[in-house]
Parts: C-alpha cells; sequence; structure tokens
C-alpha cells in the first residue's frame, strides 16, 4: 500500500501517450457500434479479443491494432468526445498535466481534413481543460509510411502547416510516429528543416525496439526530446551522446516489454545508471493496459528509488513543451 501510495506522489505528468491506442475499451466499443464500424452482433469480448490479441507474427503487424479505434476516430464529435474522456480519465487518476499525440493524417479517412481533426481535438481537449484539473497540450505526429519517405510526403507537409497554425493554441509540438524500420531513416529529415524554419519544437520515435543507431540521427535532426531512444544501448558511443547531451528520453517501460516482460533487462536501468535524463511514460494505455500511475509502480517494485523516481518526474515537468506559466503551475501542483 505504501508503494502505492508512494507512486502516485510522482506519477503526475504523462509526456508522452498516444490518443489512438489510449482510449477506454468500453468508450470506442459502443461508438464502433453506433457508427456500424464493427457488426451488430460484435460483443464486448470480441472486440477485446481483436485488441489484446498477441499472436501477430511482427511487431509491424501488431501496429495494424491501430486500424480498430482509428476507424472511430473519423468524426468532429467523436474526436472531440474521445479526447475529453480520455483527459476526465486521465484527471481522475490523478494526472495535472499530460501531452496527447495523435497523427492528424490518419483521422482524415472519412473527409476531415487535418485542419479539421486538430481543430476538433482542441476544442475537445480546452472543454476538458476547464472542466478538469488536469491541463494538457497536443503533439503532432508525423508519419512512416511505406518504404519510402515520399510515400505520405504530401500528407506530413500538410501536418506541419497545420502544426504551425495551431500552434500555442493547444498544439505544442511535432513528432515522427509508425514504424521506425521501414525505410532509411535519414529520408525525414527534411520535413525537420521546415519545423526549424517554422520555429516549431519536436520529439522523435527512434530507438524504440529496432535501431539504435537512429538515436544519433534523430539527435542530429535537432529533436528536443526523443520518444523511446532506449536502444542507444546498443551501442556506447550513441549512450555518451545521450548522456552528453542530457536529451530528455520519453521512456514507456510496459510498452516495449509488452511481448517479453523482461522488465528487469529493460535498458532504464543502464540509463539511469549512467545519468540519462529520464521521463517516465505510458505510451499505449490501452492496447498496452498500463498509465502512469502504473509505470511509476512498476518502476518502484522493481527496486529504483524514491529518490530517482522523483527526479524522472522533474525531468519531464523540465522538458514538457508546455508555456512557461503552466509549467510554474504543474510545480505548484506537484507537492512531496
Ligand atoms: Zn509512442
Amino acid at each position: 500500500m505504501l508503494l502505492f501510495l508512494d507512486s502516485m506522489k510522482y506519477a503526475k505528468v504523462d509526456l508522452h501517450v498516444h490518443f489512438d491506442g489510449s482510449l477506454d475499451l468500453k468508450w470506442q466499443y459502443e461508438r464502433a457500434k453506433l457508427r456500424n464500424v464493427i457488426s451488430a452482433d460484435c460483443s464486448y469480448d470480441e472486440y477485446a479479443y481483436q485488441m489484446y490479441r498477441n499472436d501477430y507474427p511482427s511487431r509491424e503487424e501488431r501496429m495494424k491494432r491501430f486500424d480498430i479505434p482509428l476507424a472511430v476516430l473519423q468524426t468532429k464529435e467523436d474526436l472531440y468526445d474521445g479526447i475529453y474522456d480520455m483527459l476526465r480519465y486521465l484527471n481522475d487518476l490523478g494526472l495535472v498535466y499530460a501531452e496527447i499525440r495523435f497523427a492528424p493524417q490518419l483521422h482524415c479517412l472519412n473527409g476531415l481534413s487535418q485542419y479539421e481533426v486538430v481543430e476538433s481535438l482542441c476544442e475537445g481537449m480546452r472543454k476538458a481543460n476547464e472542466d478538469f484539473m488536469i491541463r494538457s497540450n497536443l503533439i503532432c505526429c508525423l508519419m512512416h509510411k511505406g518504404d519510402s519517405a515520399r510515400c505520405n510526403h504530401q500528407e506530413n507537409v500538410e501536418t506541419i502547416e497545420v502544426t504551425k497554425h495551431f500552434l500555442g493554441k493547444g498544439v505544442v509540438a511535432l513528432d515522427l510516429a509508425g514504424y521506425e524500420n521501414n525505410c532509411s531513416f535519414e529520408e525525414y529529415g527534411y520535413l525537420f528543416e521546415m519545423a526549424k524554419e517554422y520555429k516549431i519544437p519536436y520529439t522523435i520515435h527512434c530507438g524504440e525496439m529496432g535501431k539504435g543507431e537512429h538515436v544519433p540521427l534523430a539527435i542530429q535532426m535537432g529533436a528536443s526530446r526523443l520518444g523511446h531512444g532506449v536502444q542507444c544501448v546498443q551501442n556506447d558511443a550513441w549512450v555518451q551522446e545521450v548522456i552528453e547531451t542530457q536529451i530528455p528520453l520519453e521512456v514507456c517501460v510496459s510498452s516495449n516489454c509488452y511481448d517479453n516482460k523482461d522488465f528487469k533487462g529493460h535498458p532504464i536501468h543502464i540509463l539511469l545508471k549512467m545519468g540519462a535524463k529520464v521521463t517516465i511514460n505510458s505510451d499505449n494505455m490501452n492496447f498496452i493496459q498500463t498509465n502512469v500511475v502504473k509505470e511509476y509502480e512498476l518502476l518502484a517494485e522493481l527496486g529504483i528509488t524514491d529518490e530517482v523516481l522523483k527526479q524522472c518526474m522533474l525531468n519531464a515537468i523540465e522538458c514538457a513543451f508546455c508555456d512557461e506559466e503552466t509549467r510554474e503551475w504543474i510545480y505548484e501542483q506537484v507537492c512531496w
């Protein structure tokens, strides 16, 4: 019980949580029925099975699970309600701040423009920020798609333009998400040159499960934070760069250990020991069946001390993409 209270004390912020992978299961099942995304006779258990089945032949294949909630999140109303419901949940969990990420281009299957997608999410989030104590911001993801950055060049450029429009009005940064080993990582560099010109800060998914060499590449591309980044441990020079630059890592332990459950073997232990700037996050609350509170509990159980967990929390507040007034407010809420 004491462990639970201790970890609750620090679990106030989540900087890496995906909208589509984090929706409440019951909420999305009901919406999927309402929108005829699933057949009328599909039971809740069948829907849950499709979501949680773990017999995909590869990690790439497993990412197709995202198609299920994404099929629901294609109207202004469902985007608005979905983010509102997610923030209600995070607020109930005791979080005071969250940065929720999503790829606008994945919500345009039924004719919405990326602009309308972001606008609807901003509106739902604004209402939640008014109704609940939690404050939040959005991160727009560019996507890896196909075997070349050319495959969705147009969609990614549009995401940057839309992010520029909503920057400081609900959106705080860009990201690059999707299956990172599909094609040459460097191909996406030109998109971040554009982001730099527009003065949009960004984090980049890299070194999650596959190639650790993406970590120094993402640092070179000018990322302010790294989504995961933990595979830098594959090479001493890459770890050294992470330590020397003190680039914040958005670490999501349960998500990385989804297949092997080897929590003790996760690189977070080495990274903390070596002095990397670690933050603790949930990634996909629904798919992984976790949340940031559970992540802190897990790490406490693995023997990471309260002092270190507190530092991870402070790191998250320090490197959040929010404005300074919000950052001050978050510090005030976090009492130990
Ligand atoms: Zn992620």
